[in-house]
Order: C-alpha cells, then structure tokens, then sequence
C-alpha cells in the first residue's frame, strides 16, 4: 500500500454516516475499540487512542486504529514490517497539511513521520530526513545564499509530504530542485531514485503511481547561489500573508488551478459568488477563496459537502471540472486516484 489519495467518487459514496457503518460495515467495531498501547522493537503503538484532528492542519478527523511515531529511518522499517505481519492497512503522514481525514477515523496504521535529520554534502547539496519541516529547510537554504527552495517558507509540510505533492508556489516547485530521493518499498527494502527516474508534474510525482511505495524516508536537494534568494523569499512571504489566512485552519489551496485556461480556481470560486459561503463548521475563505477553512467544529462531513457544492457551482457557472488537490482520506477504503 501506499498514501491513500482524494476520492473522485461521487459525494453519496463518501457519505458514510456512523448508522451506515454501525449496522452494516464488517470493519466497524475496529475503530470504537477502548485505548490500548503496546510497544514493539522500541516503537509504541497507540490504539484507538489517538485522533487525527490533532495530525491535520485542518484539525478534523476520529481516532486511528493504530498510530505510531517514527524518529528513525530503521524504525519506519519496523513500523512497516509490523504492519505487513499484522495485515494491517498503513499510511505514512507529515503535518498532515494537505490531508481531509474523516471523523470516522483510520482503520489501519498512521504512521507519523519524524525522521528530521538535515546533512550538508557539499556547498548548495543537503540530504535530509523526510520529516523534517519544509518551510524550515526554505529559510535555511534561502539565508545561506541558495536558491531553488524560497518558496517553501510559508508550507507547513515535511520535504516528504513535499517531494510527494510536488508542492510549489510561485513559478517554483520542489521537484525541480531534487536531485536523488531515498524510499521505502512495501516490503520494506530501501532504493535510491535518481533524478532520471523522477518525473514531477503540477502537484504530482512519480510517487503517487509507485505501487510498492510505502514511504519516502530521505531527499537530496541540489540548490544554486544567488545571493538575492532570502530577499526573494521574503517577497514571496508577504504576499502569502497579504492573500492568504495564515491564522485560520486551513490544508492550503482545495483544488488544483485548471491547466491552460488563464484563471485560477480561486478566482472561478470567487467568481462563483462564494466567498464565506458556509456549510457547518467549513468555509470558504473570505480573504481567498480557494482555502477553505475550519472556523469551529467543522467535520468531514461538513468539508466535504463543501467541496462538492464548489465544484458544483463552478462547473454550472462556467464548464469547468475543478479537481482537487487535496487528499482525502476514507475510514476503509483505500483508493488512488488523485
Ligand atoms: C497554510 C497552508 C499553505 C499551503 N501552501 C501551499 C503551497 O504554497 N503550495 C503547495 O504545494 N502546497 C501548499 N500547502 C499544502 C501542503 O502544505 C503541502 O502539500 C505539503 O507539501 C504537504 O506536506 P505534509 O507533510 O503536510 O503532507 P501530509 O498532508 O501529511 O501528506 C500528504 C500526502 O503525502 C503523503 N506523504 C507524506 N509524507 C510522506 C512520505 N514521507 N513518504 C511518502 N508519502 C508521504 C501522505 O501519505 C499523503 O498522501 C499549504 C497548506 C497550508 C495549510
């Protein structure tokens, strides 16, 4: 298995209300189980204790079955060997800042990372763990006169959750900076992809096709001189706080802007009429209309009804399938389509 990706399905599908699965899912009881922790080979698992509105930036989402937290490249190993003995469903999440979990919870395994060690090849060249915060390796690199990795300042993500999502801003992507990327395969071997085998696209990486993916567990990025990078960077960080609201929960932009056709999704959703349009505890920004935020309480349920009725609206005003960028993740299902 590797990271569950965002549902194409229709809304009715991805409705399961608690009765629903309370009288008919086989899986059901697994997720209302009472707390337990129990350790193996030095990890502790959680179980049924943790929830993962407290691993999303959006702060939504029930209990994981299973939770772990690994520090260590050998102990993501182990983590995903016990989750194969165990048949157990897993993903692997960052800051979960780019995830929709669903109140029902995860059941399976979430395997958090955070492997966050940053080494210094040579000038311009740092492997480093893919735990570590993203937005610090921007600042970092971008102060010390390198250039490649200014827009990360300001994305709350890991460089995993990065170099997975290709994430980018500002005409820059973390993509066109790596030069090897370390993985995982499901059964628990470690390769080296080169940069002849990574392919990025917009918000897209070889990564999300990788059948025998389980996880990113280190990036090597390769940078340039410019002595200008942290003034740039400072540019990009206020406009990020002039159009975007930094201070709500939010997972970032919801949907993907639509290749070749000169606008972006969040001038179609303003467009549209939308701006602090509200379903429940979810919102859509007012300040840009493409975050949608968590102003209190919101539940998956709520965002993703929210989600759908944009698309909707967008699509009836103007014929254009918006389609999303961020992730959702089922209870049960695992799924990979993006
Ligand atoms: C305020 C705000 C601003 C944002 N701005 C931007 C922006 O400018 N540009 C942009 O592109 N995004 C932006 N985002 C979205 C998000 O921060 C990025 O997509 C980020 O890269 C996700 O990293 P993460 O560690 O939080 O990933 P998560 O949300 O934890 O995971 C996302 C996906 O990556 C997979 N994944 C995570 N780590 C690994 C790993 N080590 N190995 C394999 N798979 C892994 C997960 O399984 C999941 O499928 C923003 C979000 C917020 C809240």
């Amino acid at each position: 298995m590797s990271s569950p990706l965002f549902q194409s399905r229709p809304l009715l599908l991805l409705k399961p209300t608690r009765k629903i699965f309370s009288l008919s899912h086989p899986q059901n009881n697994s997720l209302n189980r009472s707390p337990s922790t129990h350790s193996r080979n030095g990890l502790t698992f959680l179980r049924h204790k943790k929830l993962l509105t407290d691993l999303s930036t959006w702060g939504i989402g029930g209990p994981c079955n299973h939770f772990v937290q690994v520090f260590e490249q050998t102990q993501l190993v182990s983590a995903i060997r016990y989750c194969k003995e165990n048949s157990l469903r897993f993903m692997i999440i960052g800051k979960g800042s780019n995830c929709l979990f669903d109140d029902l919870g995860y059941d399976g395994c979430v395997i958090l990372n955070r492997i966050e060690f940053l080494e210094k090849i040579e000038h311009g060249v740092y492997r480093v763990g893919s735990g570590y915060p993203f937005n610090r390796l921007g600042v970092q690199s971008a102060t010390e006169g390198l250039s490649g990795l200014e827009f990360a300042a300001g994305i709350p993500g890991t460089v995993g959750g990065a170099a997975f999502m290709n994430a980018g801003a500002n005409g820059q992507e973390t993509g066109d900076a790596i030069d090897t990327m370390e993985i995982i395969t499901c059964e628990g071997e470690f390769q080296m992809l080169n940069r002849g085998d990574l392919r990025f696209g917009y918000r897209s990486s070889v990564c999300q096709d990788m059948k025998n993916l389980a996880a990113i567990t280190a990036v090597t990025f390769r940078l340039n001189n410019l002595e200008s990078a942290r003034d740039r960077q400072l540019e990009y960080l206020e406009r990020r706080k002039q159009s975007q609201p930094l201070r709500e929960r939010s997972a970032g932009s919801v949907f993907r802007n639509p290749s070749d056709l000169g606008v972006s999704a969040a001038e179609l959703i303003e467009r549209s009429g939308l701006k602090g349009f509200k379903i429940g505890g979810a919102m859509v920004s007012n300040k840009h209309a493409n975050f949608f935020i968590n102003c209190g309480g919101a539940s998956s349920q709520d965002m993703l009804e929210l989600i759908g009725l944009v698309k909707k609206t967008v699509y009836q005003k103007f014929g254009v399938k918006l389609k999303e960028e961020v992730l959702y993740v089922h209870p049960y299902i695992e799924d990979t389509n993006l």
